[in-house]
Order: C-alpha cells, then sequence, then structure tokens
C-alpha cells in the first residue's frame, strides 16, 4: 500500500485525467478476466451474461480511446489496484470446488462488485467531464455508465429468480 505519492494535482483537468487512466487499466483487467470467469460458470445464461459484459468491455475499452483524443491525450493506464482486488476475489470464488449453483451465486456477487466499483469510476468521469465543460466526453461516459447498469440488473434478476434459490436448495448431493 503506498503511503507516499508522487501524484501531484495542479488541475481539475489532471485529476480528470488521473480517473480515465485508472478506468482504462480497470477495464484492461476486466477484458482479461471475463472469459475466465465465464468458463467458470455453470449456468448458460450466467455464461452468456458474462460473455456480453466482455463484448461491453471491449467497446468501453474502444470508446476511452476516443475520450483520451476528445481531450487531446493518448490513451494511458494507471494500475488500478482495486479491480487486480476484485478480480483476485472473482477468480478465488470461480475456483471453489463444490455445488455448482453455489459458484454460480458466488461469481455473480464477484461480477456484481465490480461492477459497482464501474459504476462509481464511470459516474464520478462524467460529472468531472461535466463540470470541465467535455460535454460529448460526459455523454459517451454516461453510456457507459448506463451498460453498468444494465448489466448489474441483468445479474440481480439471474440471481435472485434463479441462481440463488437454486443455490440455497441443493437438490443433488
Ligand atoms: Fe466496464
Ligand atoms: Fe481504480
Amino acid at each position: 500500500m503506498a503511503l507516499f505519492t508522487n501524484t501531484t494535482f495542479d488541475s481539475f483537468e489532471h485529476l480528470f485525467l488521473d480517473q480515465l487512466q485508472d478506468i482504462y487499466d480497470a477495464e484492461q483487467r476486466l477484458a482479461k478476466a471475463l472469459p475466465r470467469m465465464a468458463e467458470a460458470a455453470d449456468d448458460p445464461r450466467l455464461k452468456t451474461a458474462l460473455r456480453d459484459h466482455l463484448t461491453e468491455t471491449e467497446r468501453q475499452l474502444k470508446s476511452l480511446d476516443e475520450l483520451f483524443e476528445c481531450v487531446d491525450q493518448k490513451p494511458k493506464a494507471k494500475t488500478c489496484e482495486a479491480m487486480k482486488g476484485l478480480i483476485s476475489e472473482a477468480e478465488q470464488l470461480a475456483d471453489a470446488k463444490g455445488d455448482e449453483n453455489i459458484r454460480d451465486a458466488a461469481i455473480i456477487a464477484a461480477a456484481q462488485r465490480i461492477d459497482h466499483y464501474e459504476m462509481a469510476a464511470y459516474g464520478t468521469a462524467r460529472n468531472f467531464a461535466r463540470r470541465l465543460g467535455h460535454d460529448d466526453v460526459a455523454k459517451s461516459l454516461q453510456r457507459c455508465l448506463d451498460e453498468e447498469k444494465a448489466a448489474d440488473f441483468r445479474l440481480t434478476e439471474l440471481a435472485e429468480q434463479s441462481i440463488n434459490p437454486k443455490a440455497a436448495h441443493p437438490v443433488s448431493t
């Protein structure tokens, strides 16, 4: 854990770029982790939801490339320690042995923590972009936020309507 930092903020724009670089790194890490999570999932609908989120993540990375260009910056990633940790937790749960419905419930739990981190990141970045007058960038960040919210909602529905009930009452022994 870094107690000291080399970061010096000299403008709000600088903080905004720092946030974009963090999201860029987070999405890159997630794009690498999602295929493994989808493979570990047992329920075909969960597999599909995770694979769809991979497609969205790849699209979001392209939007981020464009966002950097919009503000005259080269796309740059700054290590997102939070996403590293969230993915490490997700991988531990995805590798767990035992009942497949319980493991699916665990994968959803991890995926939703990831979604919520992304929602917080995009929401803040959108507000910063608006404040700085980058209106088109703000719109694009809002689209990413909407996608994360929809992905999160889909996982809640899948968990509550199907996977959690099966996880709570395993049929086989
Ligand atoms: Fe994302
Ligand atoms: Fe981060």
